[in-house]
């Protein structure tokens, strides 16, 4: 549904220019309460079918956007890396974030391109010193992000940005998904799947630092704000994890589905302008 045009035709004010979830949250309650009655007054002949739209990430311009390295345990053994005592948080730019379906650019800079499927959590309200226990009133909902990675580039720099945040490396979605639907975060099967194989599976409640936990740690020095993203993590079945490494490579395609959430579809693509053959020259031997 073009939540815009179903307004002006329902002549309901205050919806007509929002440009994505994270607007609309950073609007306040008294708009997202607007925009859920209307939505419950729509009929199916409101809305425009999926297939006939190419759908953006949930949210386009998070102010914040904050990722959790090494919050599985398998994926910690599968790494060789410790336990860590408290969360490893580092950033993807919005640069990155792309929507349900899209390319994924094979960057001439990488030769090893890698996925990993997590669950993000959606900030619906200021978050500063925020509790544990009072954690969750800050979150709006849920969606789905692969955050894809560039193996070569996170381990050869000093910092992981560009092996995390070059352009097109978020992609998320297909939706976001309110809070209220989620009763039980811990019981979402997260499961990510290369052409068509399934290389990771895992329960989010297999997290070492959970959602409650990560707001904690992060509110104390960083303020969230409504329309903030969190990258929770992922599971272990990456393709560095594995003897020897399977990296990504042009033309595959990365479907990450958690339950309830559906299920991001991504493909990996040769950078415009970019000629093809040089692209698979440079790839041989992997
Ligand atoms: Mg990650």
């Amino acid at each position: 549904v073009d939540l815009g045009h179903a307004a002006k035709r329902a002549r309901v004010r205050g919806l007509e220019d929002i440009a994505d979830v994270g607007d609309l949250l950073r609007r306040g309650d008294a708009t997202v309460d607007l925009a859920r009655r209307l939505a419950t007054s729509l009929g199916a002949s409101d809305g425009v079918p999926i297939e006939s739209v190419r759908l953006a990430p949930p949210v386009i311009h998070p102010r914040v956007f904050v990722c959790v390295g090494r919050n599985y345990l398998e994926h910690i053994r599968e790494g060789k890396a410790d336990v860590p005592t408290s969360p490893i948080l580092f950033a993807k730019f919005a640069n990155s974030l792309v929507g349900d379906g899209a390319k994924v650019v094979y960057h001439k800079i990488t030769r090893e391109l890698d996925y990993e499927g997590e669950l993000a959590v959606v900030i619906g309200r200021r978050a500063a010193g925020v509790a544990a226990a009072e954690a969750m009133n800050v979150v709006a909902g849920y969606s789905i992000v692969n955050d894809i990675s560039a193996r070569d580039l996170q381990n050869g720099d000093v910092q992981w940005i560009r092996g995390k945040s070059l352009d097109t490396f978020a992609p998320m979605g297909p939706v976001f998904v309110t809070a209220d639907e989620v009763p039980d975060v811990d019981a979402l099967r997260i499961e990510t799947r290369v052409n068509g194989e399934l290389r990771q599976s895992a329960l989010c409640g297999e997290m070492i630092f959970k959602v409650p936990r990560l707001i904690e740690f992060i509110t104390e020095g960083i303020t969230l704000q409504p329309g903030d993203l969190i990258a929770t993590g992922t599971p272990s079945g990456v393709g560095a994890g594995m003897t020897p490494p399977r990296w990504l490579q042009i033309g595959d395609t990365t479907e990450v589905s958690i339950s309830g959430l559906g299920e991001l579809r991504s493909v990996i693509a040769a950078p415009v302008g970019y000629p093809l053959l040089k692209v698979l020259r440079g790839t041989s031997g992997h």
